[in-house]
């Protein structure tokens, strides 16, 4: 996988693509970020960065993975000699032991690259033993090898870990960015990969995990219920509408709705849009909702979404949103 295929996070991608150029990689890091967003991804491609054959100049001075050589193919397969990679067994969490092999295996030459590369998957998961055995490592690493945490729960690693490491922060995708990579790398169907995409908060694993019918059918609920919020002036009627949404999956996509009318009210690239299938539709619901309205709706809404995290009643949040809508 090449820096360029990656999905997002452009400027952590072209500092460390400049850091490979200039050989200036810090030799601990932690990538943080939530789950499903390309932390691992990143961390592999950057193993193929660092040992490809022929990199390629990428960006503003950086290079990147040709993802053709024989060292990108055997890292991408997983058995390059130089790129380990650790992950919690059976019981979930990541023991002391294989911490160990790892820090011998990194005291010696790389084997047949150029850098080791050794990444902590689910780093949150090393037993407090097991970081205590990388500390010194992460102090003073050897030469030739980078070690490489990857997790969503930064604050779980000791303090001394963290301190020790150069930390990257991964933000969540932009939706329509999560429905594409859907549609283009995992071959979903359209009006599927933006039904799940809207319901991913920005998570391409949370988007795989969410897909199906029933995303789509929270969706088409949450369509339809701005189409009767637009028509009706009688509260009554909002308030069924909204009715049938909170609690469903739809509130999340009603979100994701109104944000694309944002975006269109203030005339964005279409290909900005989470809900890019619905473009005609939307583009009708832009005539009832102006820019006031779709601004409070999705103010409201957004509120009701954080009640309903914290526990308040979903029928109580329903009839507040459909009275903002
Ligand atoms: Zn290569």
């Amino acid at each position: 996988m090449s820096f360029r295929e990656i999905t997002g996070h452009e400027p952590v991608l072209q500092l460390l693509s400049r850091a490979v150029a200039r050989g200036a990689l810090p030799a601990s890091l932690i990538l943080s970020g939530p789950e499903g967003v390309g932390k691992r991804t990143t961390a592999i491609a950057l193993a193929q960065a660092l040992n490809c054959e022929r990199p390629q100049p990428w960006g503003d001075g950086g290079v990147t993975a040709c993802d053709e050589c024989a060292a990108c193919r055997r890292i991408a397969r997983g058995v390059h000699a130089d790129v380990l990679i650790i992950e919690p067994g059976d019981s979930g969490s990541i023991k002391v032991d294989q911490v160990r092999e790892a820090i011998e295996r990194s005291a010696y030459r790389p084997f047949e690259g150029k850098r080791r590369v050794v990444i902590v998957e689910t780093a949150d998961a090393l037993l407090a033993e097991a970081q205590n055995a990388l500390l010194k490592t992460l102090e003073e690493p050897p030469s030739a090898s980078v070690f490489v945490l990857v997790t969503s729960r930064p604050d779980v690693l000791l303090p001394t870990v963290r301190s020790r490491c150069h930390r990257l922060r991964f933000g969540p995708l932009a939706e329509a960015d999560v429905a594409n990579v859907l549609i283009q790398r995992y071959h979903v169907a359209a009006a599927e990969a933006h039904a799940a995409a809207s319901a991913s908060d920005g998570s391409i694993g949370a988007a795989l995990e969410g897909r199906g019918e029933e995303t789509v059918a929270a969706r088409e609920a949450a369509a339809n219920a701005l189409q009767q919020a637009a028509a009706s002036a009688d509260p009554r009627r909002r308030l069924d509408a909204a009715r049938t949404l909170i609690g469903g999956g739809s509130d999340r996509a009603l979100a994701s709705l109104l944000r694309d009318l944002g975006a269109l009210l203030s005339r964005a690239d279409d290909r900005a849009l989470a809900n890019a299938d619905l473009k005609p539709r939307l583009h009708a619901l832009l005539r009832s909702f102006d820019g006031d309205r779709a601004l409070r709706a999705f103010s409201a809404v957004d509120r009701g979404l954080a009640a309903l995290e914290r526990n308040a009643s979903p029928k109580i949040v329903a009839d507040w949103v459909s009275l903002q809508l």
